[in-house]
């Protein structure tokens, strides 16, 4: 055997048996630690050997991190540190992105493998002994990443755990906020966004709050029973959100009543949207199909208000609700805007903008 072998079989020997002795006394196969118990293991420092005998098996990695830092120094890291701390590294990254992209275990390993092979590729080890301990520090650090394969299992568990509660709570969320009857925003939901329209100031000008009220509908549940009331009462609700833009937050705030809160357009606009829908639902025959009654037409009072002509939401809740009144005092079926001066119980139609 040539010496060079011979010295290479002696320190693959030597490795070994250090990986072997840091396992029993249920060390992490980490480099620091590796060089901890090489240390002890040359001998030449009897204080070290002494100390880490002290510390006995399962000593905790704050205990080694003291040795470290007395007999071996934490600042200058050697040869062995730098490599696999390389390699920790990107060990490290793989793993977070194996937790952010849910990749499999199968290329975790296979980048795990590239990165062994581009770590010793460009380290330039001039002793053997060193390379023999980085083959074997690999192998041990093997340990290290079937213990990250668990964890990495047990995130993408959790992580499928916490999907469903995420959509379960989803669904609470949409419970709570939706009315069952219509299907759309519920009162709860509208409460919530009517308030935030005053976070955003600069957008107030642009920010409308549209009351709208079924007219007559007594009558309604009167002729022809609760039941067909509360059908056309979805039949309303679905009229008016197909005639409304998506972005367009559309709710039923109590028995007929709805509101819709438009943001980015001027008055004249939301006025014109207003009528659209106020005209799609006058212009929609309620029959019943089967008995051939014939329940409409049904009409809508529209009021409304920008967000820069109140304070806050309760201010602009109360000046839309006003230019409702207005709506319904002045005929029904017509879209009203609030001015300052007018009043609940005013009834003149030179308040009105649109004049049917
Ligand atoms: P106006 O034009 O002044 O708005 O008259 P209106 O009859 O529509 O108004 P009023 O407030 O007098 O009556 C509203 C009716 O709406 C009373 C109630 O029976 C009915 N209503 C409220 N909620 C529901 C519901 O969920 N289902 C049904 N079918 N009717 C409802
Ligand atoms: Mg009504
Ligand atoms: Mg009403």
């Amino acid at each position: 055997m040539s010496t060079v072998v011979a010295q290479k079989a002696q320190a693959s020997d030597v490795g070994a048996q250090i990986v072997v002795a840091m396992r029993s006394m249920g060390v992490a196969p980490i480099p620091r630690n590796y060089q901890l118990f090489y240390e002890a293991y040359l001998g030449s420092n009897p204080a070290l050997t002494k100390d880490l005998a002290a510390l006995g098996v399962r000593a905790t990695q704050e205990e080694l991190d003291e040795l470290i830092h007395a007999h071996i120094g934490g600042g200058g890291m050697n040869v062995i540190e730098q490599a696999h701390s390389r390699l920790s590294t990107e060990l490290d990254a793989l793993l977070r992105i194996l937790r952010q992209e849910q990749t499999s275990l199968e290329s975790y390993g296979r980048l795990l493998g590239e990165t062994a092979t581009r770590i010793n590729s460009k380290t330039n080890f001039s002793v053997d002994l060193v390379r023999n301990a980085i083959g074997l520090l690999t192998e041990a650090t093997g340990e290290t990443i079937a213990q990250g394969e668990k964890t990495a299992e047990g995130v993408a568990q959790r992580s499928r755990e916490f999907d469903e509660v995420r959509k379960e709570l989803d669904e609470y969320k949409r419970i709570a906020n939706t009315d069952s009857l219509t299907r759309l925003s519920n009162r709860r939901a509208f409460d919530e966004k009517l308030a935030a329209i005053y976070n955003d100031s600069m957008q107030l000008p642009v920010t409308a709050l549209v009351l709208a009220d079924i007219d007559h509908f007594k009558k309604i549940n009167d002729t022809y029973g609760h039941p067909v009331g509360d059908k056309i009462l979805a039949s309303v609700a679905s009229v008016l959100r197909s005639t409304l833009r998506k972005d367009i937050f559309v709710a039923r705030t109590g028995g007929e009543e709805f509101a819709f809160i438009i943001e980015g357009n001027t008055m004249e606009e939301v006025m014109g949207l207003c009528e659209r829908v106020r005209r799609s639902l006058e212009t929609r025959p309620f029959r019943n199909s089967r008995s051939g009654v014939d329940y409409g037409p049904i009409t809508i009072s529209i009021g409304f208000a920008m967000g820069s002509q109140a304070e806050d939401a309760g201010e602009l809740y109360s000046k839309s609700d006003t230019a409702l009144y207005c709506a319904k005092n002045t005929g029904r079926n017509r879209t009203v805007f609030f001015e300052e001066g007018m009043r609940k119980d005013y009834t003149s139609k030179s308040w009105l903008i649109y004049k049917k």
